[in-house]
């Protein structure tokens, strides 16, 4: 798909609801369609419209292994309710192997290092063969994410990505998920808004931004995967 088309596509779903841009995206690109989601509310929320959609598209998820007991419940528990075509992505290291080569919690030492291995990677690799992925960023999650267009072009896979849930809010998400009683991860009752890996995942303050709690103690705020390429290594994509 050319940029061209991609401009206009972002204009034209820009206030369209999560359903019409999920059923558009599944129409469009089929079984080359990937969700890709860390089971937080808003993949949550993906995964149930796609059930009434097309609920075999591919869901992935980045098992980095360094998830939350809690986040690995949810995720069996919901690979099960909607029997889900679920592929757990892993690095191509374990974290023993990682602390081998790289040395003891490389998290605190070179966590964009640990990123790039754990997530970046594996997401790079996992996305080869699709032509477009779902993702569920939101705009009021952070100031970094307030422009997510709704459709745009991956610098980094060169896939066509999709945030149907860009122009919703957090509040709107919660009474979808309170409205069909689904399932979220049990952390969220205990102050975690945003929930990755548990190295670099803390509690939050009370009405403080969404994603304030990972890598709390530095200036990072994205693993990486939501980031654009440099200029001249999109050049190559
Ligand atoms: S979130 Fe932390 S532990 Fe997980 S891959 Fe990134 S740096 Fe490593």
């Amino acid at each position: 798909m050319r940029y061209k088309q991609i401009e206009t596509l972002a204009k034209q779903f820009e206030n369209a609801g999560p359903c019409d841009t999920l059923a558009w995206a599944s129409e469009t690109f089929g079984e080359r369609l990937a969700i890709v989601t860390s089971f937080q509310i808003t993949g949550i929320a993906a995964l149930h419209m796609m059930q009434r959609i097309a609920p075999r598209t591919p869901v992935l998820t980045l098992d980095t292994g360094l998830l939350f007991p809690e986040t690995q419940d949810l995720i069996n528990d919901m690979e099960a309710r909607f029997q889900l075509d679920l592929r757990r992505i892993k690095p191509r290291q374990t974290p023993r192997q990682q602390a081998r080569d790289y040395g003891d919690r490389l998290w605190e030492r070179n966590p964009d290092r640990c990123c790039h291995i754990r997530k970046t990677l594996p997401l790079r690799d996992a996305l080869v063969g699709f032509e477009a992925w779902v993702t569920g960023l939101r705009r009021d999650q952070s100031l970094g994410r307030a422009n997510t267009p709704v459709i745009s072009r991956d610098s980094r896979s060169g896939l066509v990505k999709i945030a149907p849930f860009a122009n919703w809010s957090e509040d709107r998400v919660w009474a979808y998920i309170h409205e069909h009683n689904l399932p979220y991860n049990k952390l969220h009752r205990t102050g975690y808004p945003s929930i990755g890996c548990w190295p670099c995942t803390n509690a939050s303050a009370e009405n403080a931004d969404g994603r304030s709690g990972r890598w709390a103690t530095r200036s990072k705020t994205e693993c990486g995967i939501h980031l654009p390429l440099p200029a001249r290594e999109a050049a190559h994509v």
